[in-house]
């Protein structure tokens, strides 16, 4: 069976590095303002409500930052989301691995990383390409022939 390598345009974990707030989020699931607020719930709401899309549009503008609970349900959608489309392009042979989605909201920009276990060591370690199976030290290692 051939093996399919997905190229860097192709590589939706690629594209994670250049994901610098909200909207770039929104841009990269391709959702509404309405579509992506269903995802985020209002931690001030006792019937755990959905945000508005104004909410979601004030983070956008800078003007109002998200609860690190709603940081937690972003870095879900974007997993979610990730993890559906890698399934739909991964080889038969071969079973998806799981990853987390961690996003830090900076002061001028927000990160976005994916984490998973390294097939070697099993440390957890920035995914930057679907390709990657082993952490840096671990493909140091191989290289110097340990
Ligand atoms: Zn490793």
């Amino acid at each position: 069976m051939a093996i399919v390598t997905l190229t860097e345009s192709q590589d939706p974990i690629s594209g994670l590095a250049k994901l610098r707030n909200p909207a770039d989020i929104r841009a990269f699931l391709n959702l509404s303002l309405r579509q992506i607020a269903q995802f985020v719930t209002d931690p001030t709401s006792h019937n755990q409500n959905i945000i508005s899309r104004k909410t979601w549009w004030a983070w956008e503008n800078g003007t109002r930052t998200p609860h690190v609970d709603q940081v937690r349900q972003i870095e879900q959608v974007i997993a979610v989301a990730l993890h559906r489309e890698l399934a739909y392009d991964s080889m038969l042979d071969e079973s998806p691995r799981k990853f987390i989605i961690r996003i830090t909201v900076g002061a001028r920009r927000w990160t976005v990383r994916a984490y998973v276990a390294c097939a070697r060591c099993g440390r957890m370690y920035n995914l930057r390409r679907i390709a990657s199976r082993r952490c840096a030290r671990c493909v140091n290692k191989a290289k110097k022939g340990r």
